[in-house]
């Protein structure tokens, strides 16, 4: 066990302040009194110290101990991380449920990741094998779809003097290895690293594929890079969690890392209890089998919530290195940002903005530049992807709130949400207008590749028309629709089947809660093939609100709730109908 040091002097809040503290170093992690409260130094004055404490400090009082570890705040890496529940600090929630009940009792020691559990581990390298920092040496099948691969630990290399198949505990040694000065060690499957620290990589490189969502405005029209960055701020209520839950259930990245600090208190839990049913599409496996979720509920202390991000980005980061494509989802930031401004507080720091530390700015710009499209360590040239997406909760939704701002600068994808399209019932509430992402040029050759180039006009011509609309409703609203010409009339109709038929999408409809990126590049095709249809129709003097009101647009309007495999037959039959109305109703013109 830790050495006992140093004596509290002081308790506030989270915030710990104690003496005779030589020999600590800043950001090492300290047992606080005879409970153990796992507490981190975040300032060091001579030999005072003050400590961060990651759990309720009620109770605790000056003059009780402070011990040290020596060691800064880590996680553990290694099998096992998958499909796991923890808290800000990694400790397993399902088991210390297990263990002490719904409350989590104070200072409880335990291992992160599961020392009796046996893996099966099958070496990829050989004896005699020269190996570097990086390298996979052999892989353990985590869960159905996770291939977990044992890494040699970063700053490692030497040759291989044994390695063997078998069932092993992450603390058993799965490999010998002699270093080039001749020493032997001992590797096991586990690795533990400072969450503080970005894990190295040998070099970033263009992110040029998208992160595809399944949400038809994101991919079609503001997507994010895979190793991309992304920020989602909105007022209370306009469907943050809701966009983040969708990502974590629908985006296709390999691994999933999600960071809950919730607002309130059931939000966690929603996703505690949810996450565990949902089942992946594609492989027709549990989602959790690629996810690790890190949740703060709300009777943890703040300060475990600016732990939390730092855990999840960095186990995230160890997804990375062995060369898979990862998606991080804080929720929110803004949580963490406020524990920030209470311990900075408490610290008595100069403030800056509404009361945040000086240092906010950086502290987001370092968490969002460990995200990422890499070339990893090790010999075999592998790449791996962290995106990260964050959401924003400013109060009031206010745009100019410190947190958001810090979070533009740094990010590239910006999806705003409004509280009158919320209002509107108009889901997901993300604007088209505001909404902006940096990634287009690089990702658009991947489009043109993947779904062609007509896709490419076909998107550019819709957000047009968006556009388009949004100005003829400046008139509209001053002289009415009725007095614009059919034309323009025509325009508005066609962007508000855009807006209602294709951004608009149900997160709670079967069918609708995920759109395969071809069924995206379908169905705008279907809705924009109605404008040169109306078009023919105007021009052989067919009234304007006899084509604006044909049944036949209902079938255009319910063709996103078509399950995607009808939707390559059932898509050419209405555009089908579709025509032979218009024909009707020119023939009509024509008999009169
Ligand atoms: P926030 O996290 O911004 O406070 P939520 O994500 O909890 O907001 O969303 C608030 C409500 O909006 C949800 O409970 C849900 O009813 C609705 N909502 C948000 N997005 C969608 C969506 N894509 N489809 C259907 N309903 C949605």
């Amino acid at each position: 066990m830790a050495e006992k040091i140093g004596k509290i002097i002081k308790v506030a809040g989270p915030l710990v302040i104690a003496e005779h503290m030589s020999g600590s170093r800043m950001f090492d992690v300290v047992r606080v009194s005879d409970h153990h409260l796992v507490g981190e130094i975040i300032e060091l004055r001579g030999d005072t110290a003050s400590i961060q404490v990651y759990e309720e400090t009620g109770g605790i009082g000056v003059g009780e101990p402070v011990y040290l570890t020596g060691a800064p705040l880590s996680v553990e890496l290694g099998p096992g991380l998958i499909t796991s529940i923890f808290d800000g600090t990694q400790r397993p929630l399902d088991f210390i449920k297990e263990k002490t009940g719904d409350f989590i009792t104070r200072g409880i020691d335990v291992p992160s990741l599961s020392r009796d559990k046996k893996w099966h581990f099958v070496p990829i390298v050989k004896i005699g094998d020269k190996v570097v920092e990086g390298d996979i040496i052999g892989t353990v099948k985590e869960t159905e779809i996770v291939e977990h691969k044992i890494l040699i630990p970063p700053g490692v290399s030497g040759t291989i003097e044994k390695i063997d198949e078998g069932n092993f505990t992450i603390e058993e040694n799965v490999c010998i290895l002699k270093d080039n000065d001749g020493k032997t060690k001992e590797l096991t499957m586990m690795q533990k690293w400072p969450v503080r620290v970005p894990r190295p990589y040998k070099k970033k490189i263009k992110p040029t594929i998208p992160l595809i969502t399944g949400q038809r405005i994101l991919d079609t029209f503001v997507p994010v890079a895979k190793g991309g960055t992304s920020c989602v701020p909105g007022p209370f209520g306009s469907g943050k969690t809701v966009i983040q839950h969708q990502l974590a259930k629908w985006c296709d990245a390999e691994i999933i890392v999600y960071v809950g600090c919730g607002e309130r208190g059931n939000e966690m839990t929603d996703v505690l209890t949810e996450f565990p049913e949902l089942i992946d599409p594609e492989s027709g496996r549990p989602l959790m089998e690629r996810t690790v979720l890190i949740a703060n509920t709300s009777n943890m202390p703040v300060a475990a919530r600016e732990a939390s991000v730092y855990t999840g980005i960095t186990i995230a980061e160890y997804f990375r290195d062995m060369g898979y494509s990862v998606a991080l989802m804080a929720d929110s930031t803004s949580r963490w940002a406020e524990a920030m401004r209470e311990i900075s507080g408490r610290l008595e720091e100069m403030p800056g903005e509404e009361g945040y530390p000086a240092y906010l700015g950086r502290r987001i710009a370092e968490f969002y530049e460990r995200s990422g499209f890499v070339e990893t360590l090790g010999s075999d040239k592998r790449e791996g992807a962290l995106s990260v997406i964050g959401a924003v909760s400013p109060p009031g939704g206010d745009l100019s709130d410190p947190v958001v701002q810090s979070t533009l600068r740094v990010v590239r994808v910006f999806w705003s949400l409004k509280a009158e399209l919320a209002y509107q019932r108009h889901f997901p509430a993300i604007s088209w207008l505001e909404s902006y992402t940096l990634y287009q040029d690089n990702l658009d050759q991947w489009y043109e590749k993947n779904l062609g180039e007509e896709f490419i006009e076909q998107r550019n011509y819709a957000m047009a028309l968006l556009q388009k609309e949004a100005e003829l409703q400046e008139i509209v609203r001053l002289v009415g629709a009725e007095s614009l010409p059919e034309n323009d009339r025509l325009t508005l109709e066609v962007a508000k089947s855009i807006r209602e038929d294709y951004l608009q999408q149900h997160a709670f409809h079967d069918a609708d809660t995920y759109c395969p990126i071809d069924k995206q590049r379908l169905m705008l095709d279907l809705i924009l093939s109605f404008e040169p249809e109306a078009k023919r129709a105007l021009d052989a003097n067919v009234q304007f609100d006899k084509i604006a009101y044909l049944p036949e647009l209902e079938l255009i309007a319910r063709a996103k709730y078509l399950p995607s495999e009808q939707v390559k037959d059932e898509f050419p039959k209405i555009k089908e109908k579709v025509k032979l109305a218009i024909d009707k109703l020119i023939e009509e013109v024509q008999n009169r």
